[in-house]
């Protein structure tokens, strides 16, 4: 893996920012309390944890603090899908968070309960912040100072924001959001007045948006103390001018909030935090992740199907690329964390598992250097095998691969999420419908014969099951791909899958070898029919293709064979139909000869061989075809 360095740069940037004049370095991220916390508040979070680990690991003399800000003075505009009680909720739309009842019943009021769930998420993942409420930093004076200079600075600000909005809204606009005093709600209110002078504005209760009504009152009140909001763009402003923040990550969707707010902190007198712009998370079809569609995956989801650092190692890719994440690709996401862990030094500051490490405060497996056992494989194995005990699934992993046992917790673990996986995901998706290609049908028999004799052999193995399939591509030119396309589809039902010798090799040589007898006993019949319509026009031109100058016949002694039971192998009908339009070919594509060939000779010898072969090849199609073909008069 290429060094991971993005940190390390980000670190540098904000301390050259900073310039050593700070006594701590204040990092910021936030979190809107109007629902659960969910991945991609776990995902901000991580990240400036990897810049703060970078920051100190570069500067150790510079204390450095994580504010988790909770915007819990915001109104309710909606009622949330995950919690319950909306009819409790309903008459407080357009209040502030803190000043609705807990849906929840276990906390004072609606925030309490999301900032508490935050917390122990936070908590439980163990990262180092200090949480931050909005509704207390309004309420206890923290912010007054702030909101005076906006009041100081009202005219600018104006009119930074009043260019950005449609003419008929300028006039109304005001950066200020008052709390009724009469009904509580933020959103309901107007200003009608400022006083600039007393700090003070007079406002009216009369707005609404049809989802929360408004009660009429009418009322002068300081801007300071927490009677009054601001909005939410001069909101992250105040926030980064009175508390000092340095650094700040946010959604490529913020692109334009960020920079405004970036201009109200310098109003103000402030010096806004160096910035840090990530992509949005896609799904597995490159569409943006939304918890409306529930595309994308949760955090309950990662913590019941794979290991949390795998999602870590996720994160710690360059956040400025678009990456894809979702329930089909996680056990790609967790392969690239397993090869991490096989390929990369613990104590690499430039690597992804020194990050992982600070964070987790352990090391999930070690000694995994030849270690073929990864999560698509289980999956593989699981599906094949019906799994429905991890337990029975590490049996599996630990009998092929020693390093499993050495690693026996991190791998437990695995084989029951793997498992949980497959039951509650893999197993309730539509069925694929596969274009199975039958033609490869034949060489399931070539494949379960080198299968027996390795058994035989005792070399049923990894490597020598990979080389056996192969082998039998090789033999009789098969399109590589599509036969081991063909191989996934006869033996777990899809379009790929993990390397077929170590799957092989892990479900073990009787399972393999009654899989292989039921795929020939399922496929072998369709192929039958199959030849017959395949075969129908070459019969009916062979007589003519045998008497032709120009017969090339040559490449058919490795395109078909007549086997004991008069089944025909064909390798495709592709190919027939090339051999009926190529010229001929004088020299087989492996013909080795230390003579030099004498061409009049050599072509004797091809019609020789040929025209024994056509000879045998009708023979055989009249009796692989004749009665197939006597069936359908
Ligand atoms: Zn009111």
């Amino acid at each position: 893996m290429a060094k991971l360095t993005w940190p390390h740069h980000e670190a540098q940037r904000l301390f050259k920012q900073v310039g050593g004049t700070k006594e701590s370095v204040i990092f910021e991220t936030g979190y809107g309390p109007s629902g659960l916390p969910h991945i991609g508040t776990f995902a901000e979070v991580a990240r400036t944890t990897f810049v703060i680990n970078a920051f100190k690991r570069a500067y150790p003399d510079v204390a450095t603090r994580l504010i988790v800000f909770s915007d819990d003075l915001d109104g309710l505009r909606s009622l949330p899908d995950n919690v319950p009680n909306h009819d409790l909720l309903r008459p407080h739309l357009g209040e502030p968070l803190s000043s609705i009842p807990d849906p929840f019943g276990q906390e004072a009021s609606f925030s309490a309960f999301m900032n508490r769930q935050l917390q122990n998420f936070l908590d439980y993942y163990g990262f180092t912040y200090e949480f931050y409420s909005s509704t207390l930093t309004y309420r206890s004076g923290r912010f007054d100072e702030g909101l005076r200079r906006i009041m100081d600075c009202y005219e600018p600000i104006r009119d930074l924001f009043t260019a950005t909005i449609s003419p008929d809204k300028r006039q109304e606009w005001s950066p200020f959001f008052p709390i009724c005093a009469a009904c509580g709600k933020i959103y309901t209110t107007r200003v009608t007045a400022i006083d600039k002078l007393n700090y003070t504005l007079s406002y009216r209760c009369d707005q609404s948006d049809g989802k929360y009504q408004p009660c009429g009152h009418v009322a002068t009140t300081p801007i300071t103390g927490g009677a009054v909001k601001v909005g939410w763009k001069v909101d992250w402003a105040l926030r980064w001018f009175v508390l000092g923040v340095d650094y700040e990550m946010y959604g490529k969707d913020l692109i334009d909030s960020y920079a405004m707010s970036q201009k109200i902190c310098a109003l103000l007198g402030g010096k806004p935090p160096a910035g840090y712009k990530y992509e949005l998370f896609l799904d597995e079809n490159g569409a943006k992740i939304s918890k409306k569609i529930g595309n994308g995956i949760s955090m309950e989801q990662w913590q019941a199907y794979a290991p949390l650092g795998a999602l870590l190692h996720f994160l710690l890719a360059n956040p400025n690329k678009a990456r894809q994440m979702g329930m089909p690709i996680l056990p790609k996401i967790v392969d690239d964390y397993l090869k991490a862990l096989r390929t990369e030094a613990r104590d690499d500051e430039y690597g992804t598992l020194w990050f992982i490490d600070q964070l987790q405060h352990h090391h999930d497996a070690s000694g995994l250097r030849n270690s073929e056992i990864g999560y698509a494989l289980l999956v593989n194995v699981a599906e094949n095998l019906g799994l429905h005990e991890g337990a029975v699934l590490f049996e599996y992993a630990s009998r092929h691969d020693p390093s499993v046992l050495e690693n026996e917790p991190f791998f437990r673990e695995l084989c029951v999420k793997v498992v949980a996986y497959v039951q509650d995901y893999q197993a309730k998706l539509p069925q694929q419908s596969l274009d199975i290609d039958i033609r490869y049908a034949p060489y399931l028999r070539d494949l379960r014969q080198a299968v027996q004799a390795l058994t035989d052999r005792g070399e049923f193995e990894a490597n020598n099951l990979q080389n056996a399939v192969f082998t039998v591509s090789r033999c009789y030119g098969l399109v590589q791909s599509e036969w081991f396309k063909f191989l996934y589809q006869a033996l777990i039902g899809k379009d790929k899958g993990s390397r077929m010798g170590t799957f092989l090799a892990v479900l073990g040589a009787e399972r393999v070898l009654a899989m292989l007898d039921g795929a020939i006993a399922r496929f072998l019949p369709l192929v039958a029919s199959f030849q017959a319509e395949a075969l129908e026009p070459i019969l009916a031109n062979a007589e003519s293709i045998s008497a032709d100058e120009n017969v090339h016949v040559y490449p058919i002694v490795g395109a078909m064979q007549i086997d004991p039971d008069g089944v025909w192998q064909i390798k495709t009908k592709a190919l027939i139909t090339d051999l009926l339009e190529q010229p001929l070919l004088l020299e087989g594509p492996d013909r080795e000869s230390a003579e030099p060939i004498d061409a009049q000779v050599e072509k004797e010898r091809i019609y020789q061989q040929a025209s024994t072969l056509l000879s045998a090849c009708l023979t055989g199609l009249q009796r692989a075809i004749g009665p197939l073909l006597r069936a359908s008069e």
